[in-house]
C-alpha cells in the first residue's frame, strides 16, 4: 500500500504514526512545503519570549523518519491533484502516486492590506522561520504593535513584553479573545495583561504602517500614531486549499469530510486546520483550527487510511493559555447564541471566587437543556478535564457539575 501524507505538522504527524502502527509494511511518503522536521507552532511564542530554547520546538527525535520508514520530501509544495490517476503533483512537476492520500495542509495566516504592510518588519507568526526572524529582530526594537486580539496575537504580545519591548495590541472588536471568552473573563484577561505593561487599544483598526525602508510607526483609523519598529499581524487564518482548484474535491470553509474523515474523492482524506468537520457542540460543520482537533483527526484519518473504519465523533472549540501566571481554558459554547433569552433552553451559571495571589477563580458554565455545552475557567483550571469530558458525554448531569 502506498500512502502519501501532505503536510508535516500536527495532523500529518499523528496520521503517519497511526498508519505505521497499523501497517508495518506500507510505503509512507510525506510531502511538505516546510523545510524543517515536525515542530510545534503553539510553542513558537514561548521560544520568542525566551521561555524555551529553539530545540524544544521539535516534536520527535532526529531518528524519527528512518525509524518509522518515512520518506519525507521537504520543500515539496503540492500544486495539484489528479484524483482519477491518483497522483499528487508538486511545484517541480513531479507526480507522486498514491493508494491512500491525506491532505493535512493546515492554514495560513491572514495578512493586512493597508499601505506599508509589505515593509520587512511586518510579520505574521505561523512558521518557525517567522519566529526566528522576529527573535532576531527584537534586540534592535523598543516598541512593537500587535494587530488583532486573538490567541496568537496575545501570545505574541506576551512574548514581546517578556523580551522587554513596549507593546501595543490593536483590536478591531471591543474585547480580546472574542472567540474564546465571554465579556467578563475577557475584561479580566485584558486588565491582567495591562497590569503587566500591555497597552491595549480596543475598537480600532490599523490604517497604515509608516516608514521608508523600515517600520517606524503605525497609524490607526482614528488618526492616532504609534511608534513601532516591529509589527505582528494576528488576524486569523484561512485553510490552505488553493492547490485543489479544478479538482472535484468539495471545499466549503475548508475541505469537506464525512465522519470517516474522507473527502468527496475516493481514497482521499483530510484532517487538521484544513478540514471542515462536524462540531459536536455547535452541531454543524465548521473548521476548528486547534492543535488537539488536528492531532485527533490526524490519528483517525491515519487509522482509516489503513482500513480501520473509525468514526470521528466531531471537533469542538478548545483553548488553553497562560499569561503571567493567569491560566485560562475554555471549550465549546462560551457565549449564549443570539436568540437565547430568559426561559429558553440555554442557560449560564457563573461563579467568581477570590483566589490565591489576588487571581480570582472564575467558572462559567453554559448549558442547553441542562446539558453542558461549554465553559470558561480562569485562575483555577483544575476541572477542565472533567468538564471537557462532560461536554463530550452530552448527558444531563447538572448537579454533579455544580456540586464541586
Ligand atoms: C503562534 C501560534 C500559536 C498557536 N497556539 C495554539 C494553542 O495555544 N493551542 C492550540 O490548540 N492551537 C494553537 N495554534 C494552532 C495550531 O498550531 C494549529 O491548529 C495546528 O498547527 C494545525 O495543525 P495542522 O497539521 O492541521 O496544520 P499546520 O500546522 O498548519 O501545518 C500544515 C502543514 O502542511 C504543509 N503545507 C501547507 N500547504 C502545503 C502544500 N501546498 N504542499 C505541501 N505542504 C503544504 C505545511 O508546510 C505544514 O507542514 C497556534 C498556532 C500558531 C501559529
Amino acid at each position: 500500500m502506498k500512502y502519501v501524507v501532505v503536510g508535516n505538522s500536527a495532523a500529518g504527524l499523528f496520521a503517519v504514526e497511526e498508519i505505521r502502527r497499523r501497517d508495518p509494511e506500507g510505503e509512507i511518503t510525506v510531502l511538505t512545503a516546510d523545510n524543517v522536521p515536525y515542530y510545534s507552532r503553539c510553542l513558537t511564542t514561548y521560544y520568542i519570549a525566551g521561555d524555551i530554547p529553539l530545540g524544544r520546538l521539535y516534536l520527535r527525535p532526529d531518528d524519527f523518519a528512518p525509524r518509522l520508514g518515512l520518506e519525507i520530501a521537504y520543500g515539496a509544495e503540492v500544486t495539484g491533484l489528479n484524483v482519477q490517476k491518483q497522483v499528487v503533483i508538486t511545484q517541480d512537476g513531479r507526480e507522486w502516486p498514491y493508494d491512500r492520500l491525506l491532505l493535512a495542509t493546515g492554514a495560513s495566516a491572514n495578512t493586512l492590506t493597508v499601505p506599508g504592510a509589505d515593509l520587512p518588519e511586518v510579520f505574521t507568526l505561523r512558521h518557525m522561520s517567522d519566529a526566528r526572524a522576529i527573535d532576531a529582530l527584537i534586540p534592535s526594537c523598543r516598541e512593537a504593535v500587535v494587530v488583532g486580539g486573538g490567541l496568537v496575537s496575545l501570545k505574541s504580545a506576551y512574548a514581546l513584553l517578556k523580551r522587554g519591548l513596549k507593546v501595543t495590541v490593536v483590536v478591531s472588536s471591543t474585547r480580546v479573545l472574542s472567540q474564546m471568552l465571554d465579556n467578563r473573563s475577557a475584561r479580566y484577561v485584558a486588565g491582567h495583561l495591562a497590569n503587566h505593561g500591555l497597552n491595549l487599544i480596543l475598537g480600532a483598526d490599523v490604517a497604515g504602517i509608516n516608514g521608508g525602508e523600515h517600520v517606524e510607526s503605525v497609524t490607526l483609523s482614528d488618526g492616532r500614531e504609534l511608534a513601532a519598529q516591529l509589527v505582528i499581524v494576528g488576524k486569523g487564518v484561512r485553510p490552505n486549499t488553493g492547490y485543489l482548484a479544478g479538482s472535484p474535491i468539495a471545499v466549503g470553509q475548508g475541505i469537506q469530510v464525512n465522519d470517516r474523515l474522507e473527502t468527496s474523492a475516493p481514497n482521499v482524506y483530510a484532517a487538521g486546520d484544513v478540514a471542515e468537520t462536524w462540531d459536536r457542540v455547535l452541531e454543524k460543520y465548521t473548521v476548528n483550527a486547534t492543535w488537539p482537533n488536528a492531532t485527533a483527526q490526524g490519528r483517525i484519518a491515519g487509522a482509516n487510511m489503513t482500513g480501520a473504519g473509525e468514526r470521528y465523533l466531531g471537533s469542538m472549540g478548545f483553548n488553553s493559555v497562560d499569561f503571567f501566571g493567569l491560566s485560562v481554558i475554555s471549550a465549546g459554547v462560551v457565549k449564549l447564541p443570539a436568540l437565547a433569552n430568559e426561559g429558553s433552553a440555554w442557560q449560564v451559571r457563573e461563579q467568581w471566587k477570590p483566589g490565591p495571589w489576588g487571581i480570582p477563580a472564575y467558572q462559567r458554565l453554559v448549558f442547553k437543556d441542562e446539558i453542558l455545552k461549554g465553559y470558561v475557567l480562569l485562575g483555577d483550571t483544575s476541572r477542565a478535564g472533567i468538564l471537557t469530558g462532560l461536554i463530550r458525554e452530552g448527558k444531563p448531569y447538572r448537579s454533579r457539575v455544580m456540586e464541586a
